[in-house]
């Protein structure tokens, strides 16, 4: 991802309902309004179908207070109501002619609005159909505000909207950094202390926020420029409790974009999404693979990424193993290898992981060996490592037995003769 530009005097925040703005992006207004930037915020409700149990003439009035206290927190004087009904927003001529208006009047080179994809992340809740409203209207508006001939009555046209930032978008390609301003941006959403406790529970904006924005931020920010020199490759650990698919995604993006190629940890605790993500951003291997569906299957038998299976976690964990022949039956290419690490699997053989394949996986010990030497390699993306022949490196081992089927047969047993590196015997 690219940080955002910081080179405007003047923008606009134009979202739904109070509380809307204060889900995150409210940190980057504090960073801006810091800098000498002016942001007005306007809204196109008061958010009075917002609490449930408070009757719109209450809530109403209480959440229009709030949002000028939470905007006050980041620095914002102007806050304006556009006075739609909450909860029946249109998108339509109406919305855009008072977004018109309202740009005109304002002059900004930048619009900021939040995102009106239908769903929060690809699998989650529907997005409310106010902030789809909103948002496209905020795109076409900021096109009519330079027209002079649409909506003349709405005052002069403005030509210099330059740019229009949407946030917690499904997409993400530019960031902000807010470590600076976080504190601001919590108390902003602190403010909306009816709504707040409309939701009930136990609710953290700072927990929220951080966690939310902080992490990930850092992850794809100071982080990956200190790692990134000395990295040939972004690996994203994808699961419940670790990075989600949107975070997951981003940190992709950002390592990409600093030049590493993708992998992914996915799918090893439970089902996910993780092997949907690798698949997408073209990973070079999707590690683990423990817990796939048929979508994650066919994905994979479809795409350039790696199924690489690690026998030896589930040997360690008592996990299931994963389903190795329905992988390669579908035309997975798929890699063995041991995942060596002091947490759930701590063996370095790869013999015992060809003998657990073979046993646990019903692989061949053909397909097993393959998975372990020119499946390993496709999985690094090294066409010269992983098999014997003209131009490859020559880094092989001599069994002392009958036949390759031997590391299956006599697992555990010391079957290695000889081992050469780059050509040269090692011992
Ligand atoms: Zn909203």
């Amino acid at each position: 991802m690219e940080p955002l530009a910081e080179d405007w005097d003047r923008a606009v925040a134009v979202v739904a309902h109070p509380d809307d703005l204060e889900y995150g992006a409210a940190a980057a207004v504090a960073r801006w309004t810091g800098q000498g930037r002016q942001v007005a915020y306007l809204l196109a409700t008061r958010g009075e179908a917002g609490i449930a149990g408070m009757a719109p003439d209450r809530a109403g009035p209480l959440r229009e207070e709030e949002e000028r206290r939470g905007a006050a927190a980041v620095g914002v004087g102007e806050v304006s109501f556009l006075g739609y009904a909450d909860g029946l927003l249109e998108y339509g001529i109406p919305l855009r002619r008072d977004l018109t208006a309202a740009f005109r009047r304002l002059q900004p080179q930048v619009v900021i609005t939040m995102s009106f994809d239908l769903t929060w992340g690809d699998e989650g809740p529907v997005n409310h159909s106010d902030h789809r409203a909103v948002g496209l209207a905020v795109l076409d508006a900021c096109r009519d505000t330079a027209n002079e001939w649409v909506f003349p009555e709405a005052g002069p046209p403005w030509p210099g909207i330059r740019d229009i930032y949407v946030g917690a978008s499904n997409r993400p390609t530019h960031f902000t950094d807010v470590s600076a301003t976080i504190d601001a941006g919590i108390a902003s959403l602190r403010a909306h202390r009816a709504y707040l406790d409309g939701l009930g529970g136990d609710f953290d904006p700072d927990q929220f926020l951080r966690d939310a924005a902080g992490y990930v931020d850092l992850v794809c920010g100071a982080m990956l420029d200190a790692c990134a020199p000395h990295a040939r490759w972004v690996d994203v650990f994808c699961e419940r409790g670790a990075f989600g698919a949107d975070e997951a995604r981003a940190v992709l993006a950002a390592g990409a974009a600093a030049g590493l190629l993708p992998r992914v940890h996915a799918n090893q605790l439970g089902p996910g999404p993780g092997v949907q993500v690798a698949v997408a951003a073209g990973a070079a291997s999707a590690d683990h693979c423990t817990y796939t569906d048929d979508a994650d299957v066919a994905a994979l038998a479809g795409s350039g990424t790696v199924a690489t299976l690690l026998p030896g976690v589930e040997f360690s964990t008592r996990q299931p193993y994963p389903d190795a022949r329905r992988l390669l039956d579908a035309g997975v290419t798929v890699a063995i290898a041991t995942d060596c690490n002091p947490g759930s699997c701590f063996t370095s053989s790869m013999p015992l992981c060809i003998a657990l394949a073979v046993r646990e996986m019903r692989m061949t010990t053909r397909e097993a060996v393959w998975a372990a030497t020119a499946g390993g390699a496709r999985a690094l993306r090294r066409p010269d490592a992983g098999h014997l022949g003209a131009g490859a490196r020559a880094d092989l081992v001599m069994l002392d037995a009958p036949s390759h089927a031997y590391l299956a047969y006599r697992p555990g047993v010391p079957l290695i003769a000889g081992v050469w590196r780059d050509g040269a015997r090692l011992r």
